[in-house]
């Protein structure tokens, strides 16, 4: 395994550590509003297969090998910065949204609308975080499937999801919904 294919599963297990005291809380909270679709089903599923899955295959078998292509120096330590980038947003954005967070769609009874810290200067922080994650990823596993397949499938989820989240959010905070769009950005910051 080389260097990139290494930070590339650090910053995994990172994203794992970050995540994980929220999950095993947010689980037990009592939910008011829940909206699981099948097609978001798949798409998650995709996802970690895309992120996690399909890179482990291409790490310890020589099954893709055939999609390899060759990567400069310069590049590869591009895709280091933004995937320390990426962590970095994810770590602020986990700090401040807290038990609000979901991995799908959710109201939880006690649910606060989130306008400060990273959430004051970009709405979907971890979104955000997600697209310099799938940006990284061809220039660290420079593999045509390894590489492109995550940033393939976020495109789709992340359209489809961003529609439908902003509508719950809107259904449930209407109007502080509506001006907090207006002020701030959803994933590039308004200047
Ligand atoms: N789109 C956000 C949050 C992703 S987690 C981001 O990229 O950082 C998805 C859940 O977050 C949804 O179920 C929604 O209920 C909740 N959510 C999204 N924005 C929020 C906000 N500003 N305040 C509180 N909850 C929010």
């Amino acid at each position: 395994m080389d260097i990139f294919t290494a930070i590339y599963f650090i910053a995994i297990v990172a994203e794992m550590a970050i995540r994980a005291p929220i999950s095993s809380r947010q689980r037990k909270e009592p939910k008011s509003n829940r909206q699981v679709t099948t097609q978001e089903k798949v798409l998650l599923g995709l996802l970690f297969l895309a992120m996690f899955f399909v890179p482990i295959f291409y790490t310890a078998t020589a099954w893709l090998d055939f999609a390899n292509y060759s990567v400069p120096g310069w590049a590869s330590w591009l895709g280091v910065i933004l995937l320390a980038g990426a962590l970095l947003v994810f770590w602020r954005a986990h700090a401040d949204l807290g038990l609000n967070w979901s991995p799908t769609l959710e109201i939880r009874e006690k649910h606060e609308l989130i306008t400060r810290g990273i959430y004051g200067v970009i709405r979907h922080p971890m979104y955000a975080s997600q697209w310099l994650w799938v940006i990284a990823q061809p220039l660290l596993l420079p593999n045509w499937v390894a590489g492109w397949l995550n940033l393939l499938v976020f495109i789709f989820f992340f359209f489809l999801r961003v529609k439908t989240e902003e509508q719950l959010m809107l259904e449930q905070f209407g109007d502080q919904y509506r001006s907090y769009m207006q002020k701030v950005g959803a994933v590039f910051p308004k200047l």
